[in-house]
């Protein structure tokens, strides 16, 4: 399966220019490679113009509304996304879940009705506190219920990202999962999937692995974690980090 990286920007940097500016720069650093899909998902009122200049990257975006058109004040629809040619999605993050109070019903809106027509949704999950070295049961109740009443054609699409939220960055005294743990997550969750689906469909959603990956921590995610790609957020700000991190997946088969 071809390695996926999405850059997750949330919400920096602070104008237009900077993140055009900061696309221009990722894109002169990286190059295209048939082993590994790069996604970069800026703010949404950067849409416009980050889309201008990527080449090797697809644009991604971080949200969607369930809704298509309509009275919903303030939400950005699948739909207007679809009209920019994005394809994938971030969906149920955590820190939307923590502080936004985003439900799992939500999540579950949100994912069926990107599925239906056609874009691809990177569907969020984690644990925020990890008690021993189990991946608590939360995980798969998440994956789930984000899942209630998905069909099997439509869950070929599907990405799931497993990322405990103790391990972002921006927490305090965040350090990233083990690749043994992430690996463990990614076994659970798509035995999860095999028994929703089947194993065929199961085998071809990419679950990737989120939380401080940076430069020097990707190989092993990838090698002994076994993970189909990452969701890199502060790291996805610096570009010769950023591009460090594709080259090294592009290098690992
Ligand atoms: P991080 O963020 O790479 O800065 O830990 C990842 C994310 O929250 O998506």
């Amino acid at each position: 399966m071809k390695k996926l990286l999405i850059a997750n920007w949330k919400a920096n940097p602070d104008s237009p220019g900077r993140a055009v500016a900061l696309a221009r720069k990722i894109e002169g650093k990286i190059s295209l490679n048939r082993n590994v899909e790069i996604v970069i998902a800026p703010p949404f009122p950067f849409l416009g113009a980050v889309g201008k200049v990527l080449r090797k990257a697809k644009l991604g975006a971080q949200d969607s509304s369930w809704e298509d058109t309509g009275p919903h004040t303030g939400e950005v629809s699948w739909h207007q996304l679809k009209h920019l040619k994005i394809s994938y999605v971030i969906i149920g993050h955590s820190e939307r879940r923590q502080h936004l109070k985003e439900t799992d019903e939500m999540v579950n809106l949100k994912v069926r009705a990107l599925l239906k027509n056609g874009l691809r949704p990177v569907l969020c999950v984690g644990e925020r506190f990890r008690h021993g070295n189990e991946i608590p049961p939360l995980v798969g109740e998440q994956l789930m219920k984000a899942l209630a009443s998905v069909p099997t054609p439509q869950a070929k699409n599907l990405v799931v990202t497993y990322e405990p939220v103790w391990a972002i960055s921006t927490n305090s005294r965040a350090r990233a999962d083990t690749p043994d743990s992430a690996f463990r997550a990614k076994i659970y969750l798509r035995k999860i999937l095999a028994d929703l689906y089947g194993r065929r469909t199961a085998e071809v959603v990419p679950i990737l692995y989120g939380g401080s990956v940076n430069a020097a921590n990707i190989v092993p995610f990838l090698t002994e974690g076994r993970m189909d790609g990452a969701l890199v957020g502060s790291a996805s700000l610096q570009p010769d980090q950023f591009a460090s991190i594709v080259r090294q997946t592009s290098q690992c088969d």
